[in-house]
């Protein structure tokens, strides 16, 4: 099967016309609206056509957290819609992150009828601020009742606005904020900015402690997501049930060649996918979006692509973006992106590898070791502090990446373990140690690479090496979190990160206060109570820290004997949100109230149950009626030439063995059919935790039985009667 269409010349004219914006970037610094024309309504578009005065309440609002006033949004409003006019946009909306881990949309005209024939052009400060979806239908987990229905979105004036367009529509996005009539938080963007709240203010007493705040207002937290996919050709794509309804294959045989050769990774990337990629990464520059990266991953038919680092909130809206843009795009070249954690058993699946640091407003990163690391006790604080934090809530850390999808990464030999550990490489384990027994004395150092060819440069080399199956490790100069799903919106993650650290930051700030006792401590004073209380936290969390092979059966036996959690599947790890130290925590830092924590722990539920079911009926579907029908197809054609070889006085033994097996097989399907189409019908209702464990333990097993039989009748019937693409098509074919 291939299909109709033919991208090849379009991938040509779009690489040819990336590298000629390259050339022309490298010639000097250029402005991206001169380069790839810009969508954005950013500072520097309101600085050109605001009042001084609600330009200032702006930034004000922007980088101190300030309220804008009405009038304020009337202006900027009106300068809003102006703009979005000229770049052709007919419609606005309120864009939303509800708690499907989507993002939502509900488009109005920018035009309305003036009654006598004609059009005015229209968005008000209140069209701007506040908006009033219906609010019954998206996941409340219980927050509200089917007929509760007002829901507002809420204008957040620090993540720009701005315009997506097709061929025939231009349309104005102006992120929001999604809160119930009752002002409870029904969307991820909320939780991350109370979260980026709570961090600012507990981060900022560190500085104050070490006199490092002068000149600077706030710290956040920043982030830099890399997005692996997977590029599947189109039609392949929607002539598989599963793909199209579940993003991935819940059957197919693996071929014989697929990554073993490892001559996927990092190769050439194929003349349609660089076609894709050049379009996709010029319309997120349009929209503001700084990717940098992209490469072919691990897998055939796998990619890659990376932004430079951001703030959190605008790199969470940013990745949303990135992965609607992916998709968008796909079409146009003929491919269908798949953003699926697992889309195919027996090759790699995808992650999001979410890069977290901490900056100050002035742009310094805090988890910055420098040079000299053991003279800098504020990172070392900085460095404790995140420590304390994913040990103490490693089961939470865990809870906030686990869904139906994501289970079948973690814990296979492809992305970290399931178990939460740090690694912090030579150079940081060295300091730590020294910590422990001590003020520390010296840095680690890497040294050269000397290449021995006279030719090649002399490379610096690195204090220690990395490791890829750690679920949090240090790099460098930041931390990256890697047990991320690829399809999950990174906001409630990076909520949790932000929320954790934030509570380590408050107890090391109050701990090294008490310490001090004086307003302005000599430097020896404030040297003596840092380490005396990071001694003490090092001895009690170091067992978090682990620098070895995270696939080993020796670091799983080790894990539990240091007393780390191992949350296996999804409903292992729900419950970490319904602990009263969960609840304590998110309560303290205003982040959630127990109600909010709550519905997500039944939204997570239900959503893996659902999910889980949607897939067995699919694959209770195709076996009905794709499967069956080829494989009794084939039957038929078997014993019709039995009993032809036979009528025709030969013997036929062997193939009278085939069909008696294929018989076998086929009547072992039948019978995990219905076995499964039982499980699905004993789902318990009620309780979202107990029906998530059905699932788990009644439903998964069973599909994983039918799909060995499925492939294995597969692996012996006709390719001619085959009803689906292959995983050899839908893997080889770019
Ligand atoms: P890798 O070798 O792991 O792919 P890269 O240098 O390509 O690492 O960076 C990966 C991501 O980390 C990029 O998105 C980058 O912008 C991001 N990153 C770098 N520094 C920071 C930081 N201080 N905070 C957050 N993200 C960062
Ligand atoms: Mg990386």
């Amino acid at each position: 099967m291939m299909t109709s269409t033919d991208p090849h010349s379009e991938a040509v004219a779009a690489s040819t016309r990336w590298q000629n914006q390259s050339a022309a970037a490298q010639a000097g610094t250029q402005r991206i609206d001169e380069i790839f024309g810009s969508d954005v309504f950013d500072l520097r578009k309101m600085r050109e056509r605001l009042p001084k005065g609600t330009y200032k309440s702006v930034v004000a609002a922007v980088s101190k957290g300030e309220r804008l006033s009405q009038l304020d949004a009337d202006v900027i409003a009106t300068a809003m819609k102006d703009w979005a006019i000229e770049r052709g946009a007919t419609h606005f909306t309120h864009w939303f992150q509800p708690m499907t881990g989507l993002t939502a949309e509900k488009h109005d005209g920018l035009t309305i009828p003036d009654g006598e024939g004609g059009v005015v052009f229209s968005l008000s400060g209140s069209d701007l601020v506040q908006g009033e979806p219906d609010a019954s239908s998206f996941p409340s987990g219980g927050l509200r009742a089917t007929f509760e229905a007002r829901g507002y979105t809420a204008w957040d004036p620090t993540s720009p606005a701005f315009i997506v367009r097709g061929a025939n529509y231009a349309t104005l996005c102006i992120p929001t904020a999604f809160v119930s009539w009752t002002g409870e938080a029904l969307d991820k963007k909320i939780p991350l900015l109370r979260s980026i709240d709570a961090l600012n203010t507990q981060a900022m007493r560190i500085l104050k402690i070490f006199g490092t705040d002068a000149g600077v207002s706030s710290v956040g937290s920043t982030l830099g997501a890399e997005q692996e996919y997977f590029l599947i050709d189109r039609a392949l794509y929607f002539a598989r049930q599963d793909l199209a309804t579940c993003d991935r294959t819940l059957f197919g045989s693996r071929p014989p060649k697929h990554q073993q050769l490892e001559d996927h990774y990092f190769g050439a990337i194929p003349a349609r996918v660089l076609g894709f990629m050049a379009e996709a990464e010029d319309e997120l520059y349009r929209l503001g979006v700084p990717v940098r990266t992209r490469h072919n991953e691990v897998a055939p038919g796998q990619f890659e692509i990376a932004p430079l680092f951001e703030s959190t909130n605008i790199a969470c809206d940013h990745q949303m973006v990135t992965m609607e843009t992916l998709k968008r795009v796909a079409g146009r070249y003929g491919f269908a992106c798949v953003l699926h954690e697992k889309p195919f058993a027996g090759v790699n699946g995808s992650g999001k590898h979410n890069n977290w640091s901490l900056s100050t407003n002035t742009g310094v990163n805090l988890l910055d070791p420098q040079d000299e690391a053991h003279t800098n006790l504020q990172f070392m604080v900085f460095l404790c502090a995140v420590i304390r934090a994913v040990d103490l809530h490693a089961d939470i850390l865990r809870a906030s990446v686990a869904t139906a999808n994501n289970d079948h990464r973690l814990g296979a030999n492809e992305a970290p373990p399931a178990i939460i550990s740090i690694f912090l490489g030579d150079m940081l384990t060295d300091l730590v140690e020294q910590l422990e027994s001590g003020t520390p004395k010296r840095t680690l150092k890497g040294g050269k690479l000397d290449l021995g060819a006279r030719t090649l440069p002399t490379l610096s080399r690195h204090s220690g090496d990395r490791n890829r199956t750690s679920p949090f490790a240090f790099t460098g100069n930041k931390f990256e979190f890697r047990a991320v799903g690829s399809s999950a919106s990174v906001a409630w993650p990076n909520t949790v990160i932000n929320t954790i650290v934030a509570e380590s930051l408050d107890y090391l700030a109050t701990e090294i206060e008490a310490r001090i006792k004086s307003e302005s401590p000599s430097q020896a004073q404030l040297e003596k109570a840092v380490t005396a209380v990071l001694q003490q936290v090092v001895k009690e969390h170091k067992r978090v820290i682990f620098n070895g092979d995270g696939y080993s059966d020796e670091w799983h036996q080790e894990a539990e004997r240091r007393g780390l959690p191992n949350l296996r599947s999804t409903p292992d790890a729900i419950p970490a949100f319904q602990t009263a130290k969960a609840r304590n925590l998110f309560k303290k830092y205003k982040v959630l109230s127990k109600a909010e924590l709550d519905s997500r722990a039944d939204i997570f539920a239900e959503t893996y149950t659902t999910r889980l079911v949607i897939e067995a009926q699919t694959m209770i579907q195709m076996s009905r009626q794709q499967i069956l029908p080829a494989a009794t197809e084939h039957q038929r054609r078997l014993a019709q030439a039995v009993s032809a070889t036979e009528s025709a006085g030969v013997d036929a033994s062997d193939g009278r063995e085939e069909l008696e097996a294929l018989t076998d097989l086929i009547a072992r399907f039948r019978a995990q059919v219905a076995a499964l189409s039982d499980a699905v019908a004993g789902v318990p209702h009620g309780d979202p935790m107990k029906g998530a464990r059905y699932a788990r333990d009644a439903i998964f097993p069973a599909m994983q039985d039918l799909r060995e039989l499925g492939d294995a009748i597969e692996d012996v019937v006709a390719a001619d009667l085959w009803p689906m693409p292959t995983y050899r098509e839908l893997l080889s074919i770019r």
